[in-house]
């Protein structure tokens, strides 16, 4: 598996620092806030564990599962919702958890339905950002690392549903995709 990576970008020891800092950060906002959190499986899934963790407050824990990419390492633009909330948001904030925004498509879309659910608020705490592909501009409200303009696996991130184990962020060599 290790084989396949063309570079580490960011270390497990790097991205736990960087989410003690994150979790910080917003724990100073939301202590009285009471949010549903949700992240966005399944390639969320190891970031938010990791950040729930250490939140230092009230908070409920939900999800939804998206899909946009139909197995491949380009982005359709569409989004289907495959797994809705069990919880009613209305008047509640809602804290988004995300690995990594590339075109934005998804967050919009999300972001209009809680939005339209009646939302109190509605932020986004995303593990990584790939700022160069942006399709629909998107407010990141906490962000771990910015990527480049590369296909990234690990911590969560897939490529056709391998190497979400993997405790690094790395970019995935080209000869895996591309033969
Ligand atoms: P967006 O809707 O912003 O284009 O894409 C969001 C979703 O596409 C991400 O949550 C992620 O699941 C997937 N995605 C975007 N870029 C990458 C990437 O470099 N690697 C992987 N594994 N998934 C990506
Ligand atoms: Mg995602
Ligand atoms: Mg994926």
């Amino acid at each position: 598996m290790n084989n396949d990576i063309e570079k580490v970008l960011f270390s497990q020891a790097q991205i736990n620092h960087r989410i003690d800092e994150l979790a910080t950060t917003i724990s100073a906002k939301y202590h009285d806030e009471f949010p549903v959190v949700v992240p966005v499986m399944t390639g969320a899934m190891m970031f938010a564990a990791e950040l729930m963790k250490r939140l230092d407050f009230k908070l409920n824990i939900d999800y939804v599962d998206v899909s946009s990419y139909e197995d491949s390492s380009k982005s359709s633009g569409k989004v289907r919702l495959l797994r809705d909330l069990s919880h009613d948001v209305s008047g509640r904030p809602v804290l988004m958890v995300e690995d990594i925004i590339d075109t934005g498509h998804t967050l919009e879309f999300l972001n209009k339905l809680f939005a339209s659910r009646g939302a109190k608020s509605v932020e986004i705490c995303s593990l990584l950002d790939k700022p160069e592909r942006r399709e629909t501009p998107v407010k990141i409200d906490y962000l771990g690392f910015t990527v480049p303009n590369e296909f990234i696996v690990g911590y969560g991130l897939d490529y056709n549903g391998l190497y979400r184990n993997l405790p690094y962020v790395g970019v995935l060599k080209r000869s895996v995709y591309e033969k």
